[in-house]
């Protein structure tokens, strides 16, 4: 049994091959007994469970697949696709699960994190994200008709893109403090996190901080099999 971990595919519909290469990923590494984890980021956005268009049912149909067949799907939240709520989740079969999330894989403990809540310099990201997770704003937002939350989803997209022109390359990256802190405060064996779209495997003082790429020219995973955790690249 091998436990896989992916993250930041970005999926949208106008970028059909992304979503090829994630159902080409699916049937040829993954076999019914799998896991796989998705850490954030699956889409490019989410406004809500009540939206389907052909895209998101295509990739429903792909999750459901993979659950229907055995593998266990686990999908946390991103910064993108926050909104993705029980609803979506039971449909297709996969467990929502919390940032951060623990995992024990042979004795070791693995902590399991989108990432974003890392990178704690981009004090602006940090106050937008305090906003957007919170409950009434969400619930505000999803009560808005489907035009309308499209219309903020783009708006905040372009913000949130002229705002990162501007920033410090090493303000988007995560902070090392905050890294340390979480290190030991959860007395982790290793971390693995994805958002950066920096992938490496960093040794934090002896504790490997594994860091998922997004998928774009290339497709990146970790696989967990036999005690062995690798982190691993594909051409699309
Ligand atoms: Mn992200």
């Amino acid at each position: 049994m091998s436990i896989f971990f992916i993250s930041d595919l970005h999926l949208e519909e106008k970028k059909p091959h992304l979503t090829e290469a994630f159902k080409n990923f699916i049937s040829s590494k993954l076999s019914p007994k799998d896991e796989l984890f998705i850490l954030g980021d699956f889409f490019e956005q989410w406004i809500g469970d009540d939206y389907e268009d052909n895209f998101i049912k295509s990739i429903k149909d792909v999750l459901k697949e993979i659950s229907n067949s055995g593998t266990k799907i686990f999908l946390m939240h991103g910064n993108r696709d926050f909104l993705i709520g029980q609803k979506f989740c039971k449909e297709v079969g996969a467990n929502l699960i919390e940032d951060p999330y623990t995992l024990e894989i042979d004795n070791k403990k693995i902590l399991l994190m989108h990432g974003d809540s890392l990178c704690t310099d981009d004090e602006d990201y940090q106050n937008f994200r305090k906003l957007v997770r919170n409950k009434e704003w969400q619930d505000e937002f999803l009560s808005k008709d489907l035009i309308e939350r499209k219309t903020v989803a783009k708006n905040l997209r372009e913000i949130s893109t002229l705002e990162n022109q501007n920033k410090n390359e090493l303000i988007l990256d995560v902070n090392t403090t905050e890294v340390e802190k979480i290190i030991k405060n959860n007395s982790v064996d290793i971390l693995i996190h994805g958002h950066t779209h920096r992938p490496k495997i960093h040794d934090e003082n002896g504790i490997p901080r594994i860091v998922l790429g997004d998928w774009g020219d290339n497709l990146w995973y970790i696989k967990s099999s036999n005690g062995e955790i690798e982190l691993l690249q594909e051409k699309i």
